[in-house]
């Protein structure tokens, strides 16, 4: 393997399937950076939730992804922005779902993630990005492509856990029925939809904890940077 070579992985999958906390361990594993550009999405719609805009109105979300934009420009770090606990919030899912239909917004948001994954940092020998098409769109060059799911009970299940841990009032009901609508509008939207990358490696965690998660996770990586 030439080691001097920049690697990038992507993690690609499904709404709440585990390939956010998945992602962060294998960078943390291999020492490589990593980015959430899911979060990227999340911190447009706030910025256009907080100035009392509708995420749905292309005008609105356009002027929200440049105010993001101008905000991460000027600020000394980007994971500060991209780490605000306001983020995690359902309804902010929600909303980032809908401005991520809408083609001006991906575009205005390309460079930021392939910028990131070229120059990850000197402390760093490669990059993990995960989201929805990191291996089809921004980085279809990607050494390693994972995409990950598990059935929308299990999901479902995980997600109510997770956020009533955080004490969230919320029912499972409600959180299945969210995230499958945000499944299938990222699934079916014209530009940049969902869905493996044909080089991509589909990694179903149904049945997995997260060490096993991430053992398996490893033996792919592994098994394809042994051949470069
Ligand atoms: O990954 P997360 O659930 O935080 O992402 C929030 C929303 O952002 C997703 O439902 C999806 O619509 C959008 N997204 C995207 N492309 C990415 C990452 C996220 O469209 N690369």
């Amino acid at each position: 393997m030439d080691t001097k070579k920049n690697i990038i992985i992507s993690v690609d999958g499904t709404a709440a399937s585990g390939k956010g906390t998945l992602s962060q361990k294998i960078a943390t594993t291999l020492g490589f950076a990593y980015m959430d550009t899911g979060a990227l999405y999340r911190a447009v719609a706030y910025e256009i939730l907080q100035s009392g805009n509708d995420p749905e109105n292309e005008e609105n979300a356009l002027q929200g992804t440049k105010d993001l934009i101008n905000k991460i420009a000027s600020a000394n770090s980007l994971s500060d922005i991209l780490h605000n606990p306001a983020l995690r919030k359902e309804e902010i899912g929600e909303a980032a779902s809908k401005i991520a239909s809408q083609n001006n917004v991906r575009k205005c948001l390309i460079d930021i993630q392939r910028n990131f994954a070229k120059n990850p940092g000197k402390a760093y020998s490669g990059a993990v990005l995960d989201g929805r098409d990191i291996g089809t769109i921004i980085c279809p060059e990607a050494s390693v492509k994972l995409f990950i799911t598990a059935g929308s009970e299990i999901r479902a299940q995980r997600r109510t856990k997770e956020l009533q841990s955080k004490g969230l009032d919320v029912t499972y009901d409600a959180v299945l029925k969210d995230m499958r609508a945000r499944d299938t509008r990222d699934a079916n939207r014209q530009l940049a939809p969902m869905k493996p990358a044909k080089d991509a490696i589909v990694l179903d965690t149904s049945n997995l904890g997260q060490d096993e998660m991430l053992k398996k996770a490893l033996q792919i990586i592994e098994g394809k940077l042994s051949t470069l």
